[in-house]
């Protein structure tokens, strides 16, 4: 029953950098906001939705071990950042009437559920947005990674990757005025050209069980109930 279900059903990956707004740490209330308006508008169109929250605005363990931290607890803390994300979005779509259950790999019962797979799949089944947080619960990966393992264990049909830009592009759109973007790319072209989508283990997990990734422009107004539709738009990663 985990896999075979009527009902649209997808993995939204939210940045944390989304969450900071136009500022590089925290939160911006507005963003949450807005972010939630719109997934809630896609659970009232009657899709199960997922979410998956980065930390990039809190901590990233890349970084911090940089300057000497041992990795593993680097990460730990860009994992514990995640959860404040989630728990911000959370408070935004329950004050709009929606029911969401947060869920972390790290174990923290007072403020989330402990990762459930099956008891995730009955919360969507039910109409709750479940949210997860942080990560896999294991240093070295990222919270891309985590949004494609959850979509695979989840039967979603679709890792939704909400960015700053409005797709795929062959070089930096922000440098390269005459980037040019793409509409549909397979994996092993991302892979190969090193394009960024999401990091390479999050994209071979997607290749090698045939799960589409779209990439998409998170504050374009619209795009999120678009994107979570599976209406076009974007760059879609697939075989
Ligand atoms: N992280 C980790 N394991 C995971 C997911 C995340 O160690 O499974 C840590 C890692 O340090 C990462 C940080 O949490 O830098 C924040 O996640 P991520 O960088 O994926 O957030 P985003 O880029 O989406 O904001």
């Amino acid at each position: 029953a985990m896999y075979d279900h009527g009902r649209r059903r997808v993995v939204l990956k939210l940045s944390g950098e989304a969450f900071a707004g136009g500022d590089q740490l925290g939160i911006d209330p507005g963003v949450v906001q807005y972010l939630a308006d719109a997934i809630a508008s896609a659970v009232a169109e009657n899709i199960e939705v997922a979410v998956v929250v980065g930390g990039g605005n809190m901590f990233r363990g890349a970084v911090l071990s940089e300057s000497g931290m041992e990795r593993g607890r680097a990460d730990y803390m860009g994992m514990l950042g995640t959860v404040i994300n989630c728990l911000a979005l959370q408070d935004f779509l329950e004050g709009l009437g929606v029911d969401t259950r947060v869920q972390t790999s790290i174990h923290m019962s007072q403020v989330a559920e402990a990762y459930i797979p099956r008891r995730a799949v009955r919360h969507l089944q039910k109409g709750r947005v479940v949210i997860f947080g942080a990560g896999l619960g294991a240093p070295f990966f990222s919270t891309d990674t985590t949004a494609a393992q959850r979509a695979l264990e989840i039967g979603a049909q679709a890792v939704l990757k909400g960015t700053q830009v409005d797709g795929v592009y062959d070089s930096d759109p922000h440098r390269n005025p005459h980037a040019v973007k793409f509409d549909r790319l397979d994996y092993n072209e991302v892979l190969t050209r090193g394009l960024k989508v999401m990091d390479a283990t999050a994209v071979s997990l997607c290749m090698d069980n045939a799960l589409p990734i779209v990439v998409f422009d998170l504050m374009t107004k619209g795009n999120i109930v678009r994107a979570i539709r599976g209406e076009k738009l974007g760059t879609i990663v697939c075989h």
